[in-house]
């Protein structure tokens, strides 16, 4: 089986961008890759954050991930600075990496822009920590959406600097694209995000959801309950294409071109099926939480999985560098 890394920042609860981006889609490659799923706290920690919260927001996303299917007996799941050797090869790929690739980053800009008073070195190096973490288990595939494209492509410039440098040992991985189009958060308008508020966290309680869903933006030439609206033109019909099945579907395309139904039923609908589909999740969740040291032994051996395999490339690593051993 090919390796496959994946991380995912420990930011609060898991949303709906991060299930329908990018969770789902790992749950789903486990099955044909030997995944390395891994909580990135060290890079979490390149914004301001509560320190009295972390630990909590580590193990939330483990039951997360984990209540989402991921399988800890398939996928190797652990956190990041359980294992040292991340920020040993970093600073190792430093020494690789050009100050002009990491200026050009997309998500550098973006990040700098957004938090001005906190521009930080780890946030401008973040993309070596993230090769870092794909290499140190010599991955070979990478799943990610269009946004992180950048990154993989530095990932494969620092295994061939490396490689060239000091003799082959790193492969260059792939980026697995993301078969998820775009998502747009409820507002219709920005990327689906925590930081914009404009998403559902997965584990929010029932009454809420259907409120935020309530709010959503639909098809904005869909001025009265009466003018027939566009599904293709909105955004709420986007959501149903995840979560309702085909019969409901028809109905919405129908009743939304006919004028036959209103957004108000729409939205009512889509809510039933996405906490129809997230049942399992929540009734899982709720398990895993209860028993916290249960998630916590999960990471500890799953750490130990990971740095068996971290050791070892870094004692190649070491030895083509020639350093003291
Ligand atoms: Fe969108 Fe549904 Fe309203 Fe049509 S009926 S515009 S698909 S919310």
């Amino acid at each position: 089986m090919k390796r496959l890394f994946s991380g995912i920042q420990p930011s609060g609860e898991l949303h709906l961008g991060n299930y329908l981006g990018a969770v789902s889609n790992w749950v789903k490659l486990q099955e044909s890759y030997h995944s390395f799923i891994c909580i990135v706290d060290y890079h979490a920690i390149t914004q301001s954050y509560d320190r009295k919260d972390m630990r909590t927001r580590v193990l939330h996303m483990a039951a997360d991930l984990m209540a989402c299917g991921i399988d800890p007996e398939r996928s190797v799941l652990f956190v990041q600075s359980r294992v040292p050797e991340h920020t040993e090869l970093c600073w190792i790929f430093n020494a690789v990496a050009q100050y002009g690739d990491l200026s050009r980053m997309t998500q550098f800009k973006d990040k700098a822009a957004r938090q001005a008073e906190n521009i930080n070195v780890g946030l401008f190096d973040y993309p070596v920590l993230q090769s870092a973490d794909i290499l140190l288990y010599k991955a070979q595939v990478v799943p990610v959406g269009e946004d992180q494209v950048q990154h993989v492509e530095f990932t494969r410039r620092i295994a061939r600097g490396f490689n060239r440098r000091w003799g082959k040992l790193f492969p260059e991985p792939d980026a697995l694209l993301s078969s998820t189009p775009r998502l747009l958060g409820l507002d219709g308008q920005a990327k689906m995000s925590k930081s914009m508020g404009n998403t559902i966290v997965l584990a929010t309680p029932e009454k809420q959801i259907r409120k935020q869903l309530s709010r959503a933006a639909t098809d904005p030439a869909r001025v009265k309950r009466e003018d027939p609206g566009d599904p293709d033109n909105c955004n709420v019909f986007t959501l149903h294409k995840f979560f309702s099945n085909e019969e409901r579907l028809g109905w919405v395309r129908d009743g939304c071109t006919s004028a036959g139904i209103g957004c108000v039923d729409c939205k009512r609908a889509l809510a039933d099926s996405m906490l129809d589909q997230l049942s399992d999740y929540r009734r899982r969740r709720e398990e895993l939480l209860a028993e916290p040291e249960k998630v916590e032994r999960i990471l500890a051996e799953g750490a130990e999985r990971a740095s068996a395999v971290a050791r070892q490339t870094m004692e190649q690593v070491r030895d083509k560098l020639g350093l003291w051993r």
